[in-house]
């Protein structure tokens, strides 16, 4: 916990500072929700803790969105910055917020401080958010002061990525209609997916799907083409298919590397669908490709058109993959981006441990304040 308050310190410092590289990929926004100090296991408690998290949130969008492109450049260590894709996801981000906002404070109450009344514009929002201070109760300090250096820190992430779309292609943004990262889904449904697998037989992915199971969730599984190929000649298809059997399984392409640069990527993408329809039973195979990295070609869009797959991108990234992250980090920052987003689709990695320690406590903690999309049901 020690280690984890220094980060959080220095990250703060890093968000302050538009000489260090605040947005460095290698800095992940960090959180400690206990300082919230009650529960979000019901809808009206998980609103309200939504309702601070998001105002929060919104003073961090306004704030960085005044950065000038010299900034950035120096803040988030790049060479260009793209002006219009910035502008673009700001003004999304602003009207999701709104949206978000107004759907949390359906149940308001007149003395509850973070009812702010009616807001109908960002702008009306962002007002409200700045006047917050003054109305935060003295022993949630604390959480305001962490809160806002994780808001920061995480749209500093975001908009790192949205500077430099389309140049590098991530999950900022998309090229087409054929592509979505959950932002559109309901209000308080969530999608869980995991990216990279299969492992070797009873590896992560087999305690990932355990966990899944003892937990009775269901969620996307984006597997690598190779990984699978040689998860089936070390034991057969059949007990592939077993093992998936009341999960989704789509098509992460078959190497993991980019498919924007690759001379290839049609192949590995081609090849990899090929095997997961031969080796899942019809159900359990679901028409989608994740990009890894999220990199894909802008003009990619009539192939997989034409392959009849959708491009499935993710809008909650636990960072899980990320060695500065452990698994009490990844709990405290998947349950506060859910607190700000709403709804969406969380990004983990079967092929690290550190999702299948998270997620039975973060199922916990939301307890029926939320809504887990079925796989199937896409
Ligand atoms: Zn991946």
């Amino acid at each position: 916990m020690k280690n984890y308050l220094f980060t959080l310190t220095a990250l703060s410092l890093l968000g302050y500072s538009l000489n260090t590289p605040a947005a460095d990929p290698s800095v992940v926004a960090k959180v400690d929700r206990n300082l919230w100090q009650a529960p979000i296991n019901t809808p009206d408690s998980f609103d309200k803790a939504s309702r601070a998290a998001i105002l929060e949130y919104i003073i961090a969008l306004g704030n960085r969105g005044k950065l000038s492109d010299t900034d950035m450049k120096a803040a988030f260590n790049i060479k260009t910055v793209n002006r219009a894709s910035v502008t673009q996801w700001l003004n999304k981000e602003l009207a999701l917020s709104l949206r978000n906002y107004q759907n949390a404070a359906k149940n308001c109450t007149n003395d509850d401080w973070t009812c702010v009344g009616t807001v109908t514009s960002t702008a009306h929002l962002l007002t409200q958010a700045d006047n917050l201070a003054s109305k935060i109760p003295p022993n949630l300090s604390a959480w305001h002061t962490n809160l806002a250096q994780f808001s920061r820190a995480y749209v500093a992430e975001q908009l790192r990525l949205a500077a430099l779309f389309p140049n590098i292609s991530s999950e900022i943004d998309f090229f087409n209609s054929n592509e979505w990262n959950g932002d559109n889904f309901t209000d308080r449904q969530f999608l869980l997916t995991f990216d990279d697998g299969p492992t070797q037989a009873q590896g992560n992915t087999d305690d990932t799907l355990a966990m899944l199971t003892a937990n009775q969730k269901s969620a996307v599984f984006f597997v690598l083409g190779e990984n699978l190929h040689n998860r089936i000649n070390k034991t057969n298809a059949d007990r592939v298919a077993t093992l998936y059997k009341n999960q989704c399984v789509a098509n992460h392409g078959w190497e993991h590397q980019s498919h924007a640069k690759w001379a290839n990527w049609q192949d590995s993408i081609q090849r990899t669908q090929t095997l997961i329809t031969s080796t899942l039973s019809t159900g359990n195979a679901l028409p989608l490709f994740r990009p890894p990295y999220g990199q894909r070609q802008a003009d990619s869009g009539a192939f997989f058109q034409q392959q009849g797959l959708q491009v499935a991108l993710w809008n909650l990234d636990s960072q899980d993959w990320n060695k500065q992250v452990n698994s009490d980090h990844i709990l405290n920052r998947m349950l506060t981006l859910m607190l700000i987003k709403r709804h969406g689709v969380l990004l983990f990695h079967d092929v690290h441990p550190k999702a299948k320690a998270a997620l039975p406590l973060l199922f916990n903690e939301v307890g029926n304040a939320v809504e887990w999309r079925n796989c199937h049901s896409l």
